[in-house]
This record gives structure tokens, sequence and C-alpha cells, in this order.
């Protein structure tokens, strides 16, 4: 009697362990972090890591979305102009959204394929104005990048002059407020101005540049979610007559949405070039720009004046014939519609 009972015991004893693991390994399965942990790409990892985080309670929740952009670091010993020369680590001092990708409001209804035209990519590559060698690297790519300045930095104003001089688009890339508290350097845009202080910082900005025709955000996660501070913003480059794009770098950012509003020409960044920098990373990256091209009949990808991201597109944009596109200042791939005030 007691064998009996004692074997069955046992038995219910595996039963429930077996259960367990079953129900353990299931979960693990289903969960989307196990899932996409194993999925190639790593922003799908990092998206669904981030998303996963956002639904817990507490302090994990508020982990920002685009945390791994906004990591960067400013050196601020760069801004001294004569450190700047050649040989020094490049443009250590920002980082941009690398994260939130932008494959939400674009339909692929211009396609090429529909109105037989080729397709079109757009590049800009901001973070300009800390460094000499940024600035004559980026000055060789081909005239239809364009390049947007930093405010008041050492090489803003010169770099500004030569680009224009080249006949290329240049633009401000004016500091707009992170989730992560890093510092903006001059010119900097932050949630609690007022909309007096704000517009006179974002109109000192526009004016320490000579003959910008943009604007896009450079960090600015906290800010372009902030819709009052956004309207500010767009009343301001309104006024200035110029375009605003969208850095995408957070996934709440009413900015785009917001410039459109105010009926400014606009567009949104697909991909970012160089949020790894090997050369590896940034070819497959501009593949996505292509693929994104060849999907929608246009896309735009933003980089950064690192050595490893000007030498690839040195090399890499005398060779977009074998892919079937062409590349075309931003200014063409701006939509505008009417203001819907
Ligand atoms: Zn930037």
């Amino acid at each position: 009697m007691k064998v009996v009972l004692i074997k069955r015991m046992m038995r219910l004893f595996v039963m429930l362990y077996l259960g367990l693991i079953t129900c353990v390994s299931f979960a693990h399965e289903s969960h989307p972090v196990s899932y996409h942990a194993q999925a190639s790409k790593e922003s799908a990892s990092f998206l669904a890591l981030t998303s996963w985080l956002s639904s817990l309670p507490g302090p994990l929740k508020s982990m920002p979305v685009s945390s791994v952009e906004e990591s960067g670091f400013m050196m601020f010993d760069a801004l001294n102009p004569e450190q700047q020369d050649d040989n020094r680590p490049l443009m250590l001092q920002t980082i941009d959204d690398r994260v939130v990708d932008r494959q939400k409001s674009k339909s692929p209804t211009n396609g090429p394929s529909l109105l037989g035209r080729k397709v079109r990519i757009a590049i800009l590559i901001d973070d300009l104005g800390y460094n000499r060698r940024g600035m004559l690297g980026a000055l060789q790519l081909p005239k239809e990048v364009a390049l947007a300045i930093l405010p008041m930095t050492p090489f803003a104003h010169q770099t500004a002059v030569r680009s224009k001089e080249q006949g290329r688009l240049t633009m401000l890339h004016a500091p707009m407020e992170n989730e992560r508290e890093l510092k903006l350097g001059p010119g900097g845009l932050y949630a609690r101005m007022s909309e007096k202080e704000l517009k006179a910082a974002l109109t000192k900005d526009i004016d320490s540049l000579p003959g910008i025709q943009g604007v896009n955000n450079h960090m600015g996660s906290l800010l372009t979610a902030n819709q009052k501070s956004m309207n500010w913003v767009m009343q301001t480059l309104k006024q200035h007559h110029l375009f605003f794009i969208d850095s995408l770098t957070s996934s709440h950012s009413v900015a785009g949405k917001t410039a459109k509003k105010y009926g400014l020409k606009t567009t949104t960044r697909d991909v970012f070039l160089d949020n790894i920098r090997t050369e590896k990373a940034i070819d497959r990256q501009f593949s996505h720009l292509i693929k994104v091209a060849k999907h929608r009949g246009e896309a735009m990808a933003i980089g950064h004046p690192y050595p490893e991201t000007l030498s690839y597109l040195k090399k890499r944009l005398t060779q977009l014939n074998k892919d079937g596109v062409v590349l075309v200042p931003l200014s063409q791939i701006l939509s505008h519609n009417a203001p819907s005030l």
C-alpha cells in the first residue's frame, strides 16, 4: 500500500515538473524579446526589447525608445578648433537617435513603377561644426548631399559659407532637449523655455548661419514630443521660410505632423546610416535605404561626419547606377501641403 502511494506521489511530482517546464518554455518562446532576439536585424530586437520594457510597470517603463541614439556623449574639448585637425577621434560629441524607425505614415502610392520615375534617395550629413576634418570630408561629397550644422560651433560659419559656395543645400541642425539630459551645446532649445525664450533662441541659431534653407533636430527626443514647443518652433521656421526635417529621435515625435500643420515643406528621416561605425554596418543601412526607396519611390538617410561614413559615401555614391536609384537634393523629396490650422 505504502509503495503504491509513494509511486503515485512520484508520478504526480514528475507530471507537475514536466508541466512546469512546458509552461516556462512556452512563455519564453512566445515572449517578444526571445522572438526578436533571433531576428537578424539588431534594430528589430532592440525595438522589441524597448517596447517590452515600456509595457512594464515602474521605473523600467520610462526607458525611452531612443535610448541608444541618445546615449552619446559630448566631447567639449572639441570646442577648441586648434585641437580639431586631423588625427583626433572625430565628432565624439553627438549621437542622434539611431533607433526609432520610420515606417509608419508613408505609403508606396507614388512608387516608381506607378509613375515611371526613377527611384530617388536623398542624404543629409548633420552634426557638422565642431570639426575641421568633418567639414572638409563632407564638402567633398556630391553636391546633392545636404549638410546640417550645429549653431555657434567653431566651424559652423565656415562650413555654412563653403557649403553655400558649392551650391549645396545647407541647414541648421537645431539642438533640442533629449530625455537623457545630454548636453546640447550652444543654441539649445529646451521644454522649460517660454514661447518668447524658445523663439528668441531659435532665431539666434538661424541668424548665426548664413544662407540656410531648412532645419532638422539634433537629439530632441524630449522636445519633439512636446506639442507646445513644436508649435513655437514651426511658427518661427515659417516666419523665416525654412523647411523642416524630423530626424525622428523619438517614436512620440510630433515635429513632422506639426510642420505639416503649419504648411512647412517637410519630410522625415527614414534611415540612420551610421549607428554602428563600421563599413559593413553602414553598407547594411545603405542597402536598407535603397530597399525603402524602391518600395516607396524615394527615401532619405541621415549620416554623420565620421571618417567611416564619409569614406563609404564617397565611394558608394558613385555606384548608384547599378542599384537603379538616383541621388537627389533633399529639397526634391520634401512634401508640401497647405496649412491645416
Ligand atoms: Zn545631431
